[in-house]
Protein backbone atom coordinates (compact mmCIF):
# COMPACT_ATOMS: atom_id res chain seq x y z
CA UNK A 1 0.00 0.00 0.00
CA UNK A 2 1.43 3.28 -0.30
CA UNK A 3 2.95 5.89 2.25
CA UNK A 4 0.74 8.12 2.62
CA UNK A 5 -2.46 5.64 2.91
CA UNK A 6 -0.17 3.87 5.70
CA UNK A 7 -0.36 7.02 7.90
CA UNK A 8 -3.99 8.23 7.31
CA UNK A 9 -5.14 4.53 8.02
CA UNK A 10 -3.34 4.70 11.04
CA UNK A 11 -4.69 7.67 12.03
CA UNK A 12 -8.49 6.76 11.31
CA UNK A 13 -7.46 3.57 13.37
CA UNK A 14 -5.89 5.52 16.11
CA UNK A 15 -8.56 7.97 16.27
CA UNK A 16 -10.83 4.82 16.51
CA UNK A 17 -9.49 3.02 19.31
CA UNK A 18 -9.38 6.22 21.50
CA UNK A 19 -13.09 6.04 20.71
CA UNK A 20 -13.72 2.61 20.77
CA UNK A 21 -11.62 2.82 24.28
CA UNK A 22 -13.46 6.08 25.55
CA UNK A 23 -16.32 6.22 28.43
CA UNK A 24 -18.41 8.19 26.57
CA UNK A 25 -21.56 7.63 24.85
CA UNK A 26 -22.20 6.66 21.27
CA UNK A 27 -22.23 10.42 19.58
CA UNK A 28 -25.48 11.74 17.13
CA UNK A 29 -23.17 10.10 14.25
CA UNK A 30 -23.79 6.61 15.62
CA UNK A 31 -20.50 5.70 14.26
CA UNK A 32 -18.47 5.78 17.53
CA UNK A 33 -18.42 2.42 19.22
CA UNK A 34 -18.62 2.63 23.40
CA UNK A 35 -18.25 -0.46 24.51
CA UNK A 36 -16.05 -0.48 27.65
CA UNK A 37 -14.09 -4.08 26.97
CA UNK A 38 -12.52 -2.99 24.22
CA UNK A 39 -10.54 -0.54 27.17
CA UNK A 40 -7.44 -2.64 26.73
CA UNK A 41 -7.07 -1.87 23.40
CA UNK A 42 -7.06 2.02 24.23
CA UNK A 43 -4.47 3.82 22.30
CA UNK A 44 -4.75 7.27 22.82
CA UNK A 45 -6.41 8.99 25.89
CA UNK A 46 -9.15 11.63 25.49
CA UNK A 47 -6.80 15.01 25.96
CA UNK A 48 -3.98 13.92 23.98
CA UNK A 49 -3.31 13.89 20.43
CA UNK A 50 0.49 13.08 20.59
CA UNK A 51 -0.26 9.07 21.01
CA UNK A 52 -2.10 9.15 17.87
CA UNK A 53 0.93 10.99 15.94
CA UNK A 54 2.87 7.69 17.58
CA UNK A 55 0.22 5.56 15.93
CA UNK A 56 0.88 6.79 12.80
CA UNK A 57 4.50 6.79 13.08
CA UNK A 58 4.37 3.17 14.13
CA UNK A 59 2.74 2.67 10.38
CA UNK A 60 5.84 4.58 8.93
CA UNK A 61 8.28 2.34 10.80
CA UNK A 62 8.58 -0.57 8.00
CA UNK A 63 8.98 1.67 5.19
CA UNK A 64 11.22 4.32 7.10
CA UNK A 65 13.35 1.12 7.66
CA UNK A 66 12.72 -1.37 4.77
CA UNK A 67 12.99 1.15 2.14
CA UNK A 68 16.72 2.74 2.44
CA UNK A 69 17.94 -0.85 3.45
CA UNK A 70 16.70 -1.98 0.24
CA UNK A 71 18.13 1.21 -1.81
CA UNK A 72 21.46 0.80 -0.18
CA UNK A 73 21.80 -2.27 -1.56
CA UNK A 74 21.97 -4.00 2.21
CA UNK A 75 18.49 -6.26 1.63
CA UNK A 76 17.46 -7.43 -1.72
CA UNK A 77 13.70 -6.89 -0.97
CA UNK A 78 11.63 -3.71 -0.40
CA UNK A 79 10.10 -5.78 2.27
CA UNK A 80 12.10 -7.07 5.03
CA UNK A 81 13.69 -6.38 8.37
CA UNK A 82 10.41 -3.54 9.28
CA UNK A 83 7.86 -5.41 7.46
CA UNK A 84 8.81 -9.48 9.19
CA UNK A 85 6.28 -10.19 11.69
CA UNK A 86 9.64 -11.26 13.21
CA UNK A 87 10.09 -7.89 13.88
CA UNK A 88 7.41 -8.26 16.77
CA UNK A 89 11.04 -9.20 18.96
CA UNK A 90 11.33 -5.67 18.85
CA UNK A 91 7.70 -4.49 18.73
CA UNK A 92 6.48 -6.27 21.27
CA UNK A 93 8.71 -5.03 24.15
CA UNK A 94 7.67 -1.81 23.49
CA UNK A 95 3.92 -2.66 23.39
CA UNK A 96 4.26 -3.95 26.69
CA UNK A 97 6.07 -0.53 28.02
CA UNK A 98 3.05 1.16 28.17
CA UNK A 99 0.37 3.61 26.27
CA UNK A 100 2.59 5.01 24.15
CA UNK A 101 4.71 1.52 23.22
CA UNK A 102 1.15 0.27 22.24
CA UNK A 103 0.37 3.29 20.00
CA UNK A 104 3.27 2.85 17.99
CA UNK A 105 2.85 -1.54 17.71
CA UNK A 106 -0.84 -0.88 16.62
CA UNK A 107 0.56 1.48 13.68
CA UNK A 108 3.01 -0.97 13.10
CA UNK A 109 0.99 -3.91 12.98
CA UNK A 110 -1.51 -2.11 10.85
CA UNK A 111 1.05 -1.22 8.13
CA UNK A 112 2.07 -5.33 8.01
CA UNK A 113 -1.43 -6.04 7.46
CA UNK A 114 -2.76 -3.54 5.13
CA UNK A 115 0.41 -4.61 2.55
CA UNK A 116 -0.53 -8.07 3.20
CA UNK A 117 -4.31 -7.36 2.22
CA UNK A 118 -2.65 -5.39 -0.59
CA UNK A 119 -0.85 -8.24 -2.46
CA UNK A 120 -3.49 -11.28 -1.46
CA UNK A 121 -6.12 -9.10 -3.71
CA UNK A 122 -3.97 -7.86 -5.95
CA UNK A 123 -3.62 -11.45 -6.67
CA UNK A 124 -0.15 -12.22 -5.74
CA UNK A 125 -0.58 -13.91 -2.23
CA UNK A 126 2.88 -15.68 -2.60
CA UNK A 127 4.47 -12.22 -1.89
CA UNK A 128 2.84 -12.12 1.61
CA UNK A 129 5.47 -14.22 2.69
CA UNK A 130 7.26 -11.30 3.34
CA UNK A 131 5.55 -11.58 6.66
CA UNK A 132 8.11 -14.65 7.77
CA UNK A 133 11.16 -12.25 6.33
CA UNK A 134 13.94 -13.78 6.50
CA UNK A 135 13.25 -17.35 7.18
CA UNK A 136 10.78 -17.42 4.28
CA UNK A 137 10.78 -15.14 1.15
CA UNK A 138 7.83 -14.38 -1.58
CA UNK A 139 9.29 -16.81 -4.17
CA UNK A 140 9.32 -14.02 -7.30
CA UNK A 141 8.99 -10.82 -5.68
CA UNK A 142 8.43 -7.57 -7.90
CA UNK A 143 11.46 -5.54 -6.99
CA UNK A 144 10.38 -2.54 -8.56
CA UNK A 145 11.20 0.58 -6.92
CA UNK A 146 8.91 2.89 -4.85
CA UNK A 147 9.03 5.56 -7.59
CA UNK A 148 8.01 3.35 -10.09
CA UNK A 149 6.01 1.17 -8.65
CA UNK A 150 3.28 4.16 -8.54
CA UNK A 151 3.02 3.69 -12.12
CA UNK A 152 2.69 -0.03 -11.61
CA UNK A 153 0.22 -0.25 -8.99
CA UNK A 154 -1.94 2.38 -10.37
CA UNK A 155 -5.60 0.87 -10.60
CA UNK A 156 -5.08 -2.31 -9.35
CA UNK A 157 -7.61 -3.63 -6.94
CA UNK A 158 -5.50 -2.37 -4.44
CA UNK A 159 -5.53 1.07 -5.57
CA UNK A 160 -8.84 0.94 -5.31
CA UNK A 161 -9.33 0.05 -1.79
CA UNK A 162 -7.05 2.82 -1.01
CA UNK A 163 -9.38 5.24 -2.92
CA UNK A 164 -12.02 3.76 -0.77
CA UNK A 165 -9.87 4.43 2.73
CA UNK A 166 -9.42 8.17 1.34
CA UNK A 167 -12.94 8.76 0.46
CA UNK A 168 -14.25 7.25 3.97
CA UNK A 169 -11.36 9.58 5.92
CA UNK A 170 -13.14 11.96 3.61
CA UNK A 171 -16.66 11.46 4.82
CA UNK A 172 -15.61 11.14 9.09
CA UNK A 173 -13.63 14.45 8.06
CA UNK A 174 -16.89 16.35 7.08
CA UNK A 175 -19.42 14.57 9.77
CA UNK A 176 -17.40 15.50 12.44
CA UNK A 177 -17.22 18.93 10.91
CA UNK A 178 -20.65 19.71 10.63
CA UNK A 179 -21.27 17.64 13.96
CA UNK A 180 -18.94 19.89 15.69
CA UNK A 181 -20.67 22.97 13.95
CA UNK A 182 -24.27 21.77 15.05
CA UNK A 183 -23.00 21.86 18.95
CA UNK A 184 -21.62 25.09 18.89
ZN1 LIG B 1 5.01 -1.36 3.40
Amino acid sequence: MLFPTHLLAAALLGWWLQRAGSTRVVDETGLWPAVDETRLWQVVDETGLWPLALVVAGAALPDVIDKPLASLGVVELFHSVGHSALFAVVVLPVALSGRAGRAVAVGWASHLLLDAVHVVINGRPDDALFLGWPLVVPPTPLRIPPGEFFFFYLWSPSFFLELLVWAGAAVVAVRRLHHRRESV
